[in-house]
């Protein structure tokens, strides 16, 4: 099968300091999930792969292209797409200009109102809010203008990183069910998650990485059912 993403034997860190050893992963279509302990380097690796930070060597295959020294703008260019943890909306503006915010790539702007139609489809909340602030939003509505705000720039892969942090339990599983139904509409989507039972539930592949390797993998189901997960991560 063809993947989207591969990230081949990856180290990566911070100046002096290694973070990732030889991390390898492949996203595919649909749903690849990375889990891991506070600190293990989930968001490292979402910057590398981003373009945020620098990679020591190693590889990034996107789209079969090797994107590995692009910059991150480039790489945003041709749909290396994050959505940011924390959400970091445009607070003072509304939910229409945040979503337009999104859709400043070229390629992006030519897809604008089928992307709008779009993600209105998948938020109509938001299409009755679109004059609201975004600052004056709930936290599970300032999600999905985040998460709607990454499919305006028509994303190739989009990439989640903890979706779920601070939210509710019932908007978790909003958000969870959100993503759930762009995997069936066949976006790849590379997400980075604490909750590691619903997360595990709905992804095709995932990862655990421990200080910055990976050390295990295998479906969604297969890490559900594996002994280490359950004690290190379902608390079973
Ligand atoms: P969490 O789930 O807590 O967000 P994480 O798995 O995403 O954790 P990272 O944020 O990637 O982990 O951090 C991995 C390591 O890199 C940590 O030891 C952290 O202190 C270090 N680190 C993160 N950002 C920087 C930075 N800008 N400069 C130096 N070290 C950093």
């Amino acid at each position: 099968m063809s993947c989207v993403l591969e990230v081949k034997s990856l180290n990566a860190g911070y100046d002096e300091i290694q973070i990732l050893w030889d991390v390898s992963i492949k996203t595919c279509s649909g749903l690849c999930t990375i889990i891991g302990s506070n600190g293990a380097g989930k968001t490292t690796l979402l910057r590398a792969i981003t373009g945020i930070i620098p990679t020591i060597n190693g590889s990034i295959i996107f789209d079969g292209k090797d994107i590995t020294k692009l910059p991150a703008h480039k790489r945003a260019q041709i749909g290396v797409i994050m959505v940011p943890e924390g959400r970091l909306l445009f607070g003072e503006m509304s939910v229409l200009e945040n979503l337009q915010m999104g859709a400043y790539l070229k390629r992006a702007k030519n897809k604008y109102k089928q992307n709008l139609d779009f993600v209105f489809s998948l938020f109509p909340k938001l299409s009755e809010r679109i004059n609201q602030k975004a600052q004056s939003l709930s936290g599970g509505e300032q999600q999905m203008v985040a998460i709607a705000r990454g499919l305006m720039a028509d994303p190739k892969i989009l990439i989640f990183d903890e979706p779920s942090l601070g939210l509710s339990p019932k908007l978790t599983i909003e958000v969870f069910s959100i993503i759930k139904s762009l995997k069936e509409k066949g976006i790849a989507m590379l997400l980075v998650e604490q909750n590691v039972h619903l997360s595990l539930s709905i992804t095709n592949n995932a990862y655990v990485l421990s200080e910055g390797k990976i050390v295990l993998s295998g479906s969604g189901g297969d890490l559900l059912e594996n002994p280490q997960v359950k004690t290190a991560f379902l608390g079973l």
